[in-house]
């Protein structure tokens, strides 16, 4: 039995990273003060605001939900709401909009469903027969984005918390490398305040690695989490990238950390030139976008043709 480097219990972890062994109680403590320090050190979070967290179920945004709650539940003056967006995928998405609806009940955080169907007409089933499989995840990337900055807007949300944690921060920055499209590292940057019509986003789990977020769900009793993977989820490249620095972080461990660390230096010089470039409104849905009709809306009118 290996011993927790804090006490003489058992470890149930060891942070390569770090080095260090750690049992349930100093790992919790561990992954909690990382969030508490990133929040404080990144987001200024006030009085009166009202925060939306946008929760699918799954692991990360359960973590985000309870620890939030943890945080902040007990400030009078500061509401928070939850977000999920149901796309309609049969046999998957259920079980995590329960778990989503359950645990935003036991914390008394008011959660607002919206769902494709609804809301654009289709359901991700009903976009995947018509735009074919491989297709069906890139049009869920960007009518979920779409749908959840729009409603987060008549929500009145101050922010917006999403549940990406150090693997897919540190992923996307590195296919925004291989895909020569190093002006997106902008959007990694902590600070998304400055961008017109867009919610600003916080991400409380930016620095914990994705192995620990899996571990803190599963051990902390008061959750519920789904774990399963998205059956249109395009692992093409992404998984690609995962598995080389999943490999390289064991030969080097906290390179997804310097990944990030990168990426704050980077970033603000892509957004003193970015930010001259003005973003129009959408001419269909009023949506902050690059051109005259925003994607969402180009797809929206491309599934109606079909
Ligand atoms: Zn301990
Ligand atoms: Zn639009």
């Amino acid at each position: 039995m290996i011993l927790c480097d804090k006490c003489d219990k058992e470890a149930i972890i060891k942070q390569d990273y770090s080095g260090s062994y750690l049992c349930k109680d100093h790992f919790h403590e561990s992954v909690e003060s990382k969030i508490k320090k990133h929040i404080r050190k990144n987001y200024s979070i006030n009085d009166g605001e009202k925060i939306g967290i946008a929760l699918s179920g799954g692991k990360d945004s359960i973590v985000v939900l309870h620890i939030l709650n943890d945080i902040f539940g007990e400030w009078k003056d500061l509401e928070l709401v939850s977000l999920t967006i149901d796309e309609g995928i049969s046999g998957y998405r259920e079980e995590a909009i329960n778990f989503a609806k359950k645990d935003s009940k036991k914390l008394s955080i008011k959660n607002h469903i919206f769902s494709f169907k609804e809301e654009i007409g289709y359901s991700l089933d009903g976009i995947g027969e018509k735009v074919g499989k491989e297709k069906t995840c890139r049009y869920c990337g960007i009518i979920r984005r779409w749908l959840l900055n729009k409603k987060a807007k008549e929500l009145d949300l101050d922010k917006i918390a999403v549940g990406h944690n150090l693997d897919d921060e540190s992923q996307s920055a590195l296919m925004n490398f291989l895909r020569g499209e190093t002006e997106r590292l902008e959007t990694l940057d902590t600070d998304t305040s400055y961008k017109k019509g867009f919610v600003p986003r916080i991400k409380p789990l930016r620095e914990i690695p994705e192995k620990e977020v899996g571990l803190y769900a599963k051990t902390r009793k008061d959750m519920n989490a789904h774990f399963a993977s998205c059956p249109y989820s395009d692992w093409a490249l992404r998984g690609e990238i995962r598995d080389i620095l999943n490999n390289y972080e064991k030969n080097h461990p906290g390179a997804k950390y310097s990944i990030l660390r990168g990426v704050e230096k980077t970033a603000p010089r892509i957004k003193e030139v970015t930010e001259s470039a003005n973003l129009d409104e959408c001419k269909l849905c009023g949506e902050p976008s690059n051109n005259k009709i925003c994607q969402a809306c180009k797809l929206r009118r491309k599934l109606r043709k079909k």
